[in-house]
């Protein structure tokens, strides 16, 4: 087969770099090739780590979790590999104090050297090693502010008991476990956890505990090779409640069952995702609900979700979380994004996969809903970025810049409906059984944007050139705003809503009846489509007839402050403060504190309410939001 200069080169370039992840043969590698590594796009510059010198493989780690001074402190214990030719090994961290090294069983603390921190990648950690070198052992704490971890006062729960939870994605592991913080480096773990004695400690983990201990130690082991960003610790008085053989919920003790009771389709959940994309490869799987200051939906922690308690809405609307969360299993969790470049690898994945568990479940009409409210979702941020921003290319350059910048839309749904598109080309029984083969190629391995491309262009699009004919791949991935071809998603179950907004719109008509059985997709759409601009009159009408202030669905009142500030609504404030103060889902806070200061009065609300709330804010939402308010971190 014939191959152009340029796809040969990076077909050398990425054997030899998986080559020197490994750590096999590197001696015979001179620093030539390392440089070459060092400027493709494998390279990961959101880490200080070198792999391809010295690597780690698998940690044991020790801690013991101090609800009075609010740090982790014990020591992280790694086993590596490197080069023949190795004389360090350098991981990330990030506001650690290290106490001491010691190196394999030696008990004789040694010299290191912690550089001076970076705004956005903190300090590397030099630890000098030699030919005889196995084990590193790092003794250290946690930081007060380290940003990984969130330290819930009891009045901060619902339970009113003390909590902790971590979250690593994307390079916030290192703030609490001295790590190689890149996704293209996988390890296996072992960890003993030392708690207060009333709570329950869990982590990404199978074999999690089911009831409390009354000893505050508990131990665990992840056999499967890991990224760093899935290192994952939830410390509170937790409670757990089986679905079925391998499926469980983990909440505060208040919340069991009406978490088991929202999150009961799990099980058929995993059964219809093992049918498309093959077999779970993680044991089990649980969801853990945290308290409503985590900062996302999800995060597909392996064997255990973490997730908002904002998907508890009482009537099984917004279980897609789960799918989602589930979906990362084998998208994310299994084949990883080897850079943060190329996170829609991650999340446009997941969506799709997403939406396919959801099909599967609830049917098509159900699924497209969501899908439907994507397109809405990413053609309000390709309007906000503007359509030549770089930042709506799939694969993204985050270089020199916070990764969590490159954590939007994009990525989602762009790479959703690029997806989407790949599957209406090919049709569904040829593109399920590419998507199948391609994780199953690439088990526990980390991947760029390009072996994908190969992949792709190898297995799908050469074998079936007549059917991509009018597919621009290259344009799909590497420029910038939406392709003319993406798919238009039509729902049927819109056509009433559509029907409603009209007669509102042009009659001031509202029937309540109509309405009765709505979802809360349908809701969405409605809020999200009513004329931007709304007399105080008619939005009156419409709280009067509907009860959005004050709604327990979080989404409905969420769509609906938003549409309220755009007009500048003042009877929602109080609700909204409320609403404010006690949720940290950063998807919520974000557009809500945005819209706020968009005028003088407002700015000088989203100032009080921030003001209140940032205390209860999780790191990532506080730094978001501190940026969005112009305050000094
Ligand atoms: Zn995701």
């Amino acid at each position: 087969m014939e191959k152009n200069l340029s796809k040969a080169f990076l077909k050398t370039s990425f054997f030899s770099a998986i080559i020197l992840l490994i750590g096999y043969a590197a001696t015979k590698h001179s620093s030539t090739k390392k440089m070459e590594i060092a400027t493709d796009w494998r390279h990961d510059y959101h880490s200080f780590a070198e792999p391809n010198n010295a690597v780690v493989k698998h940690l044991s780690l020790n801690l013991n979790i101090d609800f009075e001074k609010n740090i982790l402190s014990g020591f992280a214990n790694w086993q590596i590999e490197k080069s023949a030719d190795a004389k360090e090994i350098i991981f990330d961290t990030r506001d650690l104090t290290i106490e001491k090294i010691t190196l394999n069983e030696d008990s004789t603390p040694i010299n290191f050297e912690l550089k001076s921190a970076d705004k956005i990648l903190g300090s590397a950690l030099h630890i000098p090693i030699s030919t005889t070198t196995n084990s590193v052992k790092i003794f250290y704490h946690t930081s007060q502010n380290a940003l990984a971890l969130q330290w819930l006062k009891p009045e901060q729960t619902t339970g009113k008991q003390k909590f902790l939870f971590t979250q690593s994605e994307a390079i916030l592991a290192r703030s609490w476990i001295p790590c190689q913080d890149g996704p293209a480096i996988r390890f296996t773990y072992d960890a003993t956890i030392y708690c207060p004695k009333n709570l329950m400690a869990v982590m990404s983990v199978a074999d999690n505990p089911q009831s409390i201990n009354a000893s505050g130690e508990y131990h665990y082991a992840q056999p499967k090779p890991i990224p760093s960003y899935l290192m994952a610790l939830a410390v509170g008085e937790i409670a757990f409640k089986k679905i079925n053989e391998r499926c469980g919920i983990y909440a505060e003790l208040p919340m069991v069952d009406k978490v088991a009771w929202e999150f009961a389709d799990m099980g058929k959940m995993v059964d219809a995702a093992e049918k498309l994309y093959g077999p779970y490869a993680w044991g089990r799987y649980d969801v853990i609900v945290l308290p409503p200051s985590f900062p996302f939906g999800g995060m597909e922690n392996p064997c255990l979700t973490f997730a908002t308690p904002t998907v508890i809405a009482g009537d099984r609307s917004l279980v897609s979380l789960v799918a989602h969360e589930l979906a990362h299993s084998w998208s994310g969790n299994l084949t990883t994004n080897a850079t943060w470049n190329d996170f829609w690898l991650n999340e446009g994945f997941t969506m799709y996969f997403q939406m396919r568990i959801m099909e599967a479940l609830y049917g098509k009409d159900y699924s497209d809903m969501e899908a439907n409210l994507c397109v809405q979702d990413l053609q309000n941020t390709l309007k906000d970025f503007g359509e030549k921003n770089p930042d709506t290319k799939l694969k993204l350059d985050l270089k020199g810049r916070d990764p969590d910048d490159g954590m939007n839309d994009i990525a989602y749904n762009k790479g959703y409906l690029f997806l989407r598109l790949m599957e209406e080309t090919v049709g569904r029984n040829l593109w399920d059984e590419f998507l199948k083969s391609w994780f199953a190629a690439h088990q526990f391995q980390s991947v760029t944007t390009e072996d994908f491309v190969e992949f792709l262009n190898k297995n799908l699009i050469e074998p079936h050139k007549e059917k991509f004919s009018s597919v621009n791949i290259n344009q799909w991935i590497y420029e910038v705003g939406l392709p003319a071809n993406a798919t238009t998603i039509n729902v049927t179950r819109f056509i009433e809503v559509d029907e409603q907004i009209k007669n509102f719109t042009t009659k001031n008509l509202i029937e309540k009846t109509v309405s009765k059985n709505w979802v809360t997709n349908e809701w969405l759409h409605f809020i999200n489509n009513v004329p931007e601009k709304l007399s105080e009159k008619q939005l009156d009408n419409l709280d009067a007839a509907y009860h959005f202030t004050g709604n327990s669905n979080c989404e409905i009142a969420d769509a609906w402050y938003y549409l309220c500030l755009k007009n500048h609504y003042t009877k929602i404030n109080s609700a909204m403060e409320k609403f404010l103060c006690s949720v940290g889902r950063r998807k919520y806070l974000l557009p809500l504190y945005g819209e706020m200061i968009k005028s003088e009065d407002g700015k000088i609300l989203a100032h009080q309410i921030y003001a209140k709330a940032r205390g209860g804010y999780h790191s990532v939402s506080q730094q978001t939001l501190d940026e969005l308010l112009k305050l000094k971190k």
